[in-house]
């Protein structure tokens, strides 16, 4: 299977990125970072701190999450758009640092990348998911790029958001991504790395389209 895996940090632009790379290889995208959202949007609905292990690992096994076509549903229920709210994304990064989650979600990531071609975006895709994957790659930008691409991103689709909590939040999810002791955030030796800052999102994709072993 090709298996072609995309790790960075927040608001490198990795799911434009990698969207774009399983079109034109006519493959399919899995947003492994969705899946963290889904956790994490249900743990809110509940009421549950998303910092309490016991009470987000005892969601799991009720917990059904699918992806079909890029359309992530929670329990059945299409949740592709309420996952995307600002705040779920601390909850998302707060639920990712719980082992019971990130088995569950890998698990599920492991198979589908056995069955299919496929582009997986995320954190620990290199260096724990697919470790042997084809193709690897570290997408990044410095923080300041990326809080003002999400910015943009966020108020392009009417959120009420500054660029200051933007960038704190940015920062934030780099520290929670990079010191989690359960497969942090890092560049394996085998990653193409890749920074974004300079780059525009066409010529991030050739640079990558131009790596890649079939
Ligand atoms: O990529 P995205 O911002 O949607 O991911 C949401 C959160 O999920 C990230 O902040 C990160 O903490 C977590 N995540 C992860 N491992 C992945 C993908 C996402 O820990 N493979």
């Amino acid at each position: 299977m090709l298996n072609i895996a995309i790790d960075g940090p927040s608001g490198a632009g990795k799911s434009t990125i990698a969207k774009e790379i399983a079109k034109r290889l006519n493959i399919i995208y899995l947003d492994t970072g969705a899946m963290y959202r889904a956790i994490g949007l249900k743990a809110v609905r509940l009421g549950i701190d998303t910092e309490d292990v016991q009470g987000v690992t005892g969601i799991l096994d009720s917990t059904q999450i699918e992806i079909k076509y890029e359309i992530i549903y929670l329990d059945g229920e299409d949740v592709s758009t309420a996952i995307r709210e600002h705040h779920i994304s601390k909850a998302a990064s707060n639920v990712s640092k719980i082992p019971a989650v990130r088995l569950k979600l890998v698990a599920m990531q492991r198979e589908i990348a056995a069955k299919n071609n496929v582009v997986l975006d995320g954190r620990d895709i290199t260096s724990y998911v697919l470790k042997d994957a084809n193709n690897k790659f570290y997408l990044t930008a410095t923080p300041e790029e990326r809080a003002k691409r999400r910015y943009k991103e966020l108020i392009e689709k009417g959120q009420n958001v500054d660029y200051e909590t933007i960038l704190a939040d940015i920062n934030d999810r780099d520290y929670n991504d990079t010191h989690r002791d359960f497969a942090p955030l890092t560049c394996t030796e085998d990653s193409v790395f890749i920074d974004s800052t300079e780059l525009t999102v066409e010529q991030a994709i050739e640079k990558i389209l131009s790596y890649i072993k079939m």
